[in-house]
């Protein structure tokens, strides 16, 4: 990363040992991220106590790493066995683009786990394809909200046991059209009603509020913006 401003220098990502599976360490140290960003290095210890997170941060600072990292080590340090198999996080995003970039960040950190947890894209491609991936029930589930609604719809997807939520640019999600999709997924009772949220937007808007509302639990709130609201 360029900007220096972003890293946290009182720590590498070694001072996690310990706290993450080595193999998530491993796999960070391959990506040449020796340091968290600020972000990472906030978001990560509270994620890791359980706790909601509604980070606002700008964009370039690392924010998917910050959710992906924690979430990755709940479903390590909780899953006892390979058989099962259940899914246990939906990262929303607001575009297919984005969801690539997720995924791409979720396979290199998952490339010494890959056994033990699994994600799936289901952005793109078509039902029928994405119907057959998702009878694999896979860990992680990155998807755009309209295509999260007709899956669970379809009970392709099922939620029951999720234990994560994140929604990632949570500025625009509601914003791209998305908004009657998020208020379905959130409200249809497709969720438990105990899961750990993750907010995370380069800005604060009405629209993240809105959100706060609905998915979070007296959250950590980090703000990692120089110019204040
Ligand atoms: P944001 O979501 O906040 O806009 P990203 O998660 O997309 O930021 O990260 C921005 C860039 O910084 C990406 O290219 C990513 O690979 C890189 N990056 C993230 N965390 C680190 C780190 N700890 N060390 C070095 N580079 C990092
Ligand atoms: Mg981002």
């Amino acid at each position: 990363m360029a900007d220096s401003k972003l890293l946290d220098d009182t720590a590498t990502f070694s001072s996690f040992a310990g706290v993450l599976d080595s193999r998530i360490l491993r796999a960070l140290a391959d990506k040449g991220f020796a340091r968290p960003t600020l972000v990472q290095a906030k978001a990560i210890p509270l994620a890791l106590e359980g706790r909601d997170i509604l980070a606002r941060a700008r964009t370039g600072s690392g924010k998917t790493a910050a959710y992906c990292v924690p979430l990755i080590q709940k479903i390590l340090s909780s899953k006892k066995t390979a058989a099962q198999s259940a899914t246990r996080a939906l990262i929303l995003v607001p575009t297919r683009e984005l969801s690539e970039q997720v995924s791409s960040l979720l396979k290199g950190l998952l490339q010494y786990c890959e056994k033990d947890v699994t994600y799936v894209n289901v952005a793109t491609g078509t039902t029928a394809h994405l119907k057959s991936v998702l009878a694999d029930t896979p860990d992680i589930v990155v998807a755009t909200p309209a295509r999260a609604l007709s899956l669970l719809q379809a009970k392709s997807l099922s939620l029951a046991s999720a234990e994560s939520l994140v929604i990632d640019e949570a500025d625009l999600i509601l914003s791209y059209g998305h908004d009657e999709d998020m208020k379905q997924i959130l409200a249809g009772g497709f969720l438990p009603s105990v899961y750990q949220s993750y907010l995370m937007s380069a800005t604060m808007t009405k629209d993240v509020e809105t959100l706060k509302g609905l998915v979070l639990r007296s959250p950590a709130i980090l703000r990692l913006e120089e110019d204040e609201d």
